[in-house]
């Protein structure tokens, strides 16, 4: 039996990672270890200035007091005491595409489990916040595309960003492989007055502008697709060391 580590930065008691859980249990032997609660936009950042503790809340969930990369490294470590076969991370209640996997922590939780080596996969459904999440449709699409991992392993130096349509199973279309989009928030920053008179700001809330390239994430997602986007860990941009060595002559 395969052993799968399976986390999120929705915390240990959200839908998503519930259903996850269910969907990875019929593939091998699923262990989570997840943070106590909500770190959404927790990004790759790893706790080194506190300890951590993981408290265990039936035999295979762990509930930890960190961010998502610090239960993936604690998971793998201290909880399994080996490398899993894989790592999945979800289901995040909302999508992560474009540049928003740079803050996201269900992005980075897989982004971890690929600089260990093992083939990790992040899962986010585009719950808008309101009305019916279906995450019975991504934990279906879950399950097969972790599957696929298991028995065929990932590119090298490479995690999946998956994101599912929030619709029906039956209405989802199939899948489709995506490159990252862009995507730019307008007006994300308000500003507050607290009650002893300092402003102080609040970032989130923009609307979102997106790249409707045809073969983006959010491009397959409008459409009705469940977008796949092979997402690697190495960001030198090669065309530019080219550029900056004939440029600059280094
Ligand atoms: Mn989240």
């Amino acid at each position: 039996m395969p052993i799968i580590l399976v986390t999120n930065d929705d915390g240990v008691d959200s839908p998503g990672i519930t259903a996850l859980y269910e969907a990875m249990k019929s593939l091998g032997d699923a262990v989570i270890a997840a943070p106590d609660r909500e770190r959404s936009a927790a990004g790759h950042s790893l706790t080194i200035h506190r300890p951590l503790k993981a408290e265990n809340i039936n035999g295979s969930v762990w509930r930890i007091n960190g961010t998502p990369t610090d239960c993936v490294v604690i998971g793998v470590e201290k909880i399994l005491g080996r490398r899993p076969d894989l790592i999945v991370s979800g289901i995040n209640r909302g999508p992560n595409l474009g540049d928003d996997i740079t803050y996201s922590g269900t992005v980075s939780a897989a982004m971890e489990g690929t600089i260990m080596g093992v083939p990790s996969i992040a899962f986010s459904l585009d719950y808008p916040g309101k009305g019916d999440a279906f995450y019975e449709s991504a934990s279906d699409y879950a399950k097969r595309i972790a599957e696929y991992a298991l028995e065929n392993s990932l590119p090298y130096d490479t995690l999946l960003n998956v994101n599912v349509p929030n619709l029906p199973l039956s209405d989802v279309k199939g899948m489709k492989i995506t490159r990252q989009g862009k995507r730019v928030y307008e007006g994300a920053v308000h500003d507050i007055r607290s009650p002893f008179g300092a402003m102080h700001y609040w970032i989130g809330g923009g609307k979102a502008f997106y790249e409707h390239g045809e073969d983006t994430d959010m491009n397959a997602l409008l459409e009705g697709y469940v977008s796949i986007t092979p997402v690697h860990m190495d960001l030198t941009n090669y065309d530019a060391i080219k550029f900056l060595r004939e440029k600059w002559g280094l």
